[in-house]
């Protein structure tokens, strides 16, 4: 524990000058200086005579006006219970161990202590890391994070989130200005073992929320390792709805001081809005429940919890095909980063929308206004159970809980739960308001191929996850139906599950040599050899039918629920101890082999290939004649290059090949020159019988084209059209008289198709064409004419005498 370790430091470090402010923090620094430092030295006197049941409102508990203001935009007044509880204690500087309800406001309870003790210590961003926040899944990463953002907005700590399925290298350069890092185990460790920038001796608040779930056996190795890499003066706080009571997990902390904050004996451990109850329904009608629970809640906001994210997407991805009327989204670990984000955003935006959801989301995630909770598969104990359950009901919000259970699993359940003193009632399902999609469901894995391959991973990934489980006396795989669970999903066929096989065949084994003996076990022993023989067929993962791939141990990106959700199980089978180190050493010489054998590249397929003597086809094209044609530019050029094709030594010599190559790269490069050259040629060609006709001629024809671009047409054989329309006038001769004419042809074509002959028409019109015109000789061609016409009449009616004084009068002038 630590408090106050760090000398004050005067609050002007050089980076608050280049800082851009908002207009509201612009105005308040000019006198935060004096400001902050009374405000501390007050906050400070005040910290000891903290008394929690006189708190009633946030702004009772001696906080910065920082966070006061923060607390006040975010719309919280009244402090929940956990947070009046611990945020005295938390603020005092000691260690925490946090327990309440789902839903109970536990993030404020930690994230107002993180932020005050920082702003107390005049923590700037040049300081490095000051607190870190430890989530076991992404998304609620996200969620703390988002949260710190609002209540921490007037402060001028920097804060980062370290989560995986982002850029590493992106992360890496930004990790030494954080001063609040909100990340998950798995990417905090790779922090530390691959940045040289991270450096978390300044750390002065360690956080693990959702603590049992970061101590249990899936974190174990990765949250040794972080805590080996912290300074052990530090403030830890542990928040969780089920708190690890472990005293190993604490001695890991050195928690022997902490504050122990739990709920009452009184206090159920589910909060007390949210309705509970249980339905038996048999495996292979689960799916027709689900759907029929689906179709009659079409208004309602629900999650249903499935135990593997390969059911998540086979139940997602065909109740989309089946189109409930509702929408449909899916959270689960395999997908892409940005994706589950997107959809844990869209799940929170929207209001009638059913989530098929993996444990990834059973943990703290805070969904606004959930009406239902499903529980398709028996959740594996029922610290589970709770934090399903807790998705809905939050914060004086109303929510349903319904847990469905196997025949099987009924009596094994119940008790727990009893045990735990959560009240849960059976509920009973009218058979006549369920409507079985099968038929349909069947239909759609006919016609695709894909999605039938999703549903035969979706069988064998829950006969898995029942197998795995540990609490033998709830999950028992030999009692599952598989085959009538098969065709509930719509397969014809039953898919093979070999590891089940196996273990059949041992337990049979078992069985007879155990009659043999005529000895008796007791249930315990039977208990005992039944983890026994399962221990086994665990490891042989690759042989199942259906591709499973559990998480590799070695994944670096180990800080999912999800992700860890197979080896937790594995780790807790103490028989597996024994045979594990052995058979892990095998499954990794497997796993490597079988890469090695995967990997194969350009060179070696060439090699097989070359190995085969495999002569590929080649292309002869011929013309009419049936002479080859023969295509250059794939004909080899160069001496060389025959000669090196012609050599029959095998192989690939590559330092020939090479010269070749830029043998022939040689007459590549002339063949194109030659062929631009050409296309040059060309365009100046047509440049210059353009610019001509541009001279002589701007007309253009119909289609936008120069009339002379046209190729000759011979339309001798054509029908003379005045012959069939019997038009004879004035125009039609001087047509004839143009026979060579092109355009001649052109109008004597488009009047053909009764069409006006526009560019007659325009030709009469500009008039001024005399060289191409075909008319010149027309009457109402020549403007001058007219002219000229009265000029002779004129001279016509003149006597010789009156015709010579006008000239002389002319002349005269
Ligand atoms: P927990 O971590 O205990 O499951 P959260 O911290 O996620 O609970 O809070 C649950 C919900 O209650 C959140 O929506 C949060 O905004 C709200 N909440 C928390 N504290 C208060 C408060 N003092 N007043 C009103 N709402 C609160
Ligand atoms: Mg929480």
């Amino acid at each position: 524990m630590m408090q106050n370790k760090k000398p004050n430091k005067p609050f002007q470090k050089g980076f608050q000058k280049g800082r851009k402010f908002n207009k509201y923090q612009h105005k308040s620094q000019a006198s935060s200086k004096p400001r902050d430092d009374e405000e501390i030295e007050r906050l400070r006197s005040q910290l000891e005579s903290i008394d929690p049941s006189k708190i009633k409102l946030f702004t009772d508990f001696p906080l910065s006006w920082k966070t006061q203001k923060g607390i006040r935009e975010a719309n919280y007044k009244v402090p929940t219970e956990i947070q009046r509880e611990s945020i005295g204690h938390a603020l005092q500087g000691r260690d925490i161990l946090g327990a309440a309800q789902t839903g109970s406001g536990k993030t404020l309870a930690f994230l107002i202590p993180v932020i005050e003790n920082l702003y107390m210590k005049k923590w700037t961003r040049l300081d490095g890391i000051g607190a870190i926040i430890i989530s076991p899944t992404r998304e609620l990463a996200y969620q703390i994070f988002e949260t710190l953002k609002k209540v921490g907005a007037h402060h001028d700590f920097s804060a980062g989130l370290i989560i995986g399925g982002k850029n590493l290298k992106f992360e890496k350069k930004r990790m030494d200005q954080c001063n609040i890092i909100i990340c998950t185990p798995g990417r905090l460790l790779q922090h530390m073992d691959e940045n040289p920038l991270f450096d978390a001796s300044t750390m002065q608040v360690l956080v693990l929320d959702e603590a049992d779930r970061c101590l249990d056996m899936g974190f174990e190795t990765t949250m040794n390792g972080i805590i080996e890499n912290l300074p052990p003066e530090r403030q830890t706080l542990l928040f969780s709805a089920t708190q690890t009571k472990s005293v190993k997990d604490l001695a890991r902390l050195s928690l022997d001081n902490a504050v122990n904050i739990a709920p009452s004996e009184q206090q159920a451990v589910t909060p007390d809005n949210l309705k509970q109850s249980y339905v038996v329904v048999n495996l292979e009608d689960k799916i027709t429940m689900l759907w029929s629970f689906i179709k009659s809640h079409l208004k309602q906001k629900c999650i249903v919890f499935l135990s593997s994210c390969k059911q998540v997407k086979y139940i997602y991805e065909i109740f989309c095909k089946l189109r409930p009327g509702t929408s449909l989204l899916a959270l689960y670990g395999t997908l892409h980063q940005d994706r589950r984000v997107a959809i844990y955003q869209e799940f929170c935006r929207k209001s009638n929308v059913v989530l098929f959801a993996t444990d990834i989301a059973s943990r703290g995630l805070d969904f606004p206004t959930v009406n239902w909770v499903i529980q398709m598969d028996c959740p594996e104990d029922v610290t589970q159970y709770i934090h399903r359950a807790g998705r809905t009901a939050r914060h004086k919000a109303r929510g349903e809980s319904l847990l469905v259970l196997l025949p099987s699993e009924e009596e094994g359940m119940v008790a727990e739960l009893k045990n735990a003193k959560i009240d849960v009632n059976q509920i009973h399902i009218d058979p006549k308001r369920l409507f079985s999609p099968k038929g349909k469901m069947e239909g759609f894995l006919a016609q695709n191929k894909e999605l039938k391959e999703t549903a035969q991973r979706a069988f064998v990934s829950y006969i898995k996850s029942v197998f795995l489980m540990k609490n033998k006396k709830i999950f028992n795989v030999s009692k599952l139906n598989t085959d009538e669970y098969a065709k509930s999903l719509g397969l014809v066929v039953v898919p093979r599950v070999r590891f089940l096989e196996r273990f059949k065949k041992r337990q049979a084994a078992a069985q007879k040599t155990n009659k043999e003996d005529g000895s008796e076990s007791s249930s315990e022993s039977e208990d005992e050899s039944e983890e026994n023989t399962e221990a086994k067929p665990l490891r042989k993962d690759n042989d199942d039918d259906v591709n499973f791939n559990l998480p590799h141990s070695d994944d670096s990106e180990n800080s999912d629920v999800e992700e860890e959700l197979f080896k937790i199980k594995r780790r807790d089978h103490e028989i597996e101890e024994s045979v594990s180190k052995k058979d892990d050493e095998e499954a990794k010489a497997e796993l490597t082999a079988a890469r090695k054998a995967k990997v194969l590249t350009k060179a070696a397929l060439a090699k097989r290939v070359l190995k085969k003597r495999i002569q590929t086809n080649t292309k002869v094209e011929f013309n009419e004649d049936g002479t080859e044609l023969l295509d250059t530019r794939k004909q080899l050029q160069s001496d060389l290059a025959r000669d090196y094709i012609n050599q029959d030594e095998g192989g690939i010599d590559i330092e020939t090949a090479k010269k070749v190559l830029r043998e022939e790269d040689k007459f590549d490069k002339k063949r194109f020159k030659e062929i631009v050259k050409a296309k040059h040629k060309v365009q100046k060609k047509k440049s210059k019988s353009k610019k001509n006709e541009d001279e002589d001629d701007d007309e253009v024809d119909d289609f936008g084209s120069d009339a002379d671009d046209e190729p000759e047409v011979d339309l001798s054989w054509l029908p003379d059209p005045d012959k069939c329309y019997n038009v004879v006038n004035s125009d039609s001769d001087s047509d004839d008289n143009d026979d060579e004419d092109n355009k001649g042809e052109v109008s004597e074509s488009e009047s053909l198709v009764h069409r006006p002959p526009k560019r007659l028409y325009e030709k009469k019109k500009s008039g001024n064409d005399s060289a191409t015109s075909s008319d010149s000789d027309g009457e109402d061609d020549d403007e001058d004419e007219p002219r000229n016409k009265k000029a002779k009449q004129i001279a016509n009616k003149l006597s010789l005498n009156e015709a010579e004084m006008i000239a002389m009068q002319l002349l005269g002038k």
